[in-house]
């Protein structure tokens, strides 16, 4: 059976994609390993042919150890255009596969490699500003089993990014490939994560202009979230990640030992109260607790007033769950419309920001792809329409350098 690009996208982050050696890979984004580590794969954009929107962004599980067994194999190759083929019913899905940019290549000005500080994952800039983060300290580690930012970060990328190498990259990004949106993220540093943003935060937005998004451990003194809002941020996200308290205490021991999933929630309504509708998000990954629980954490997200952001389960190579085995495409295709409905519901204003299509997820509006054709759905599209022209002058005038309150 074909499947939509929302669909395709949805299965392709189930089962991988296998690229066979003769498939050459010549001037595309390579597979980089970074931060969390969930950037493992390629990235690719299926044209949608909706109206909703052109293309979506995914990158596909091609490392691991699923990925070997997909039905999905890539074909062709830069000169004749890339194909997506289904061998299970020999369907061809023409395919694009994003040029890697320049700036990958080049160096900042104290010589160190631009994509040792950030990556593109769709098309925004990912940042991990942080020292690795502090779960992977612990003896034995308390790291979130899912995750490999503590093999990654002085490794794949710099252990020390500097204020001035994260400024240069995030110039380059924006100048050459048009980035908009930059995601900085620290894991979790104590009572310390938001204070050493801070300073990021601050120099971003005097000195390149983009939006900025925000994403680490919560804190128990809130007023340092107004003292981020204050500095501009654009975007806070909090991961959850569970629902399910017995699921989140063992696969999140630390989160669960030194936060409590109520602090994520708690932080959430703040920041959900003191920003623009649609700013914050929480993120919980799909796949592993039971699918009800999931759909209970979406609700209690969006009652909330933040947007879910939810991630298909990848066990990453080299993660504690690289064993596991991926979640199955009906379930999470279930969970993909319930997003959507869930935001509807709520009214959000999904998909409202310029030029942000994050590779790593199914972004809400993707799940429009998978809705219902009745009157709430055009009802929905059309409050969205009119968000987006109404946001447009106001993303126009956060995208300008500016001084930091
Ligand atoms: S909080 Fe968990 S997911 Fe985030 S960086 Fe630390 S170990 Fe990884």
């Amino acid at each position: 059976m074909r499947l939509n690009a929302c669909e395709l996208e949805i299965d392709l982050f189930c089962s991988g994609m296998r690229v066979p050696d003769e498939v050459s890979l010549a001037g595309v984004r390579g597979v980089s390993r970074t931060r969390a580590g969930l950037g493992s794969g390629l990235e690719v954009v299926l044209p949608t042919g909706s109206r909703i929107k052109d293309e979506i962004w995914v990158n596909v599980p091609v490392v691991e150890n699923f990925a070997h067994d997909s039905p999905y194999r890539l074909t062709g190759g830069p000169a004749q255009g890339y194909e997506i083929v289904d061998e299970r019913f020999d369907l061809h899905y023409p395919v694009r596969l994003p040029q890697e940019p320049g700036w990958y290549a080049r160096q900042t000005s104290q010589g160190v490699p631009m994509s040792r500080v950030g990556v593109l994952q769709g098309t925004y800039l990912g940042i991990y500003v942080s020292m690795v983060c502090a779960f992977w300290n612990y003896r034995p580690a308390l790291n979130c089993r899912f995750c490999t930012t503590g093999q990654n970060v002085g490794d794949a990328e710099e252990a020390d990014k500097s204020i001035a190498d994260v400024v240069e990259t995030c110039r380059a990004a924006r100048d050459e490939s048009g980035v908009t949106f930059v995601h900085l993220n620290g894991g979790f540093q104590g009572t310390k994560g938001i204070e050493f943003t801070l300073p990021y935060v601050r120099a971003i937005k005097e000195e390149v202009g983009l939006l900025v998004g925000v994403q680490l451990a919560p804190e128990r003194d809130f007023s340092r979230y107004d003292a981020l809002i204050d500095a501009g941020i654009d975007h806070i996200s909090f991961c959850l990640e569970f629902f399910d308290p017995a699921w989140f205490g063992r696969i999140c021991p630390g989160k669960a030992r030194v936060h409590g999933q109520q602090l994520f929630l708690d932080a959430m309504a703040y920041c959900a109260k003191r920003m623009p509708r649609g700013s914050v998000s929480g993120e919980i990954i799909a796949g592993i607790e039971p699918i009800e629980r999931t759909l209970q954490g979406i609700d209690v997200i969006t009652d909330l007033g933040a947007f879910p952001t939810v991630c298909i389960f990848r066990p990453t190579q080299g993660a504690d769950m690289e064993a596991w085995p991926s979640p199955s495409y009906e379930g999470m295709r279930h969970v993909m419309e319930y997003v959507y409905d869930a935001c509807r519901r709520h009214w959000l204003p999904i998909g409202a920001a310029p030029n942000i299509e994050v590779s790593l997820v199914v972004n809400p509006d993707d799940a429009a792809l998978l809705a219902r054709r009745d009157f709430g759905f055009y009802r929905y599209e059309a409050f969205r329409k009119v968000a987006k022209t109404v946001a447009r002058p106001i993303f126009a005038r956060r995208l300008r350098p500016r001084p930091a309150a």
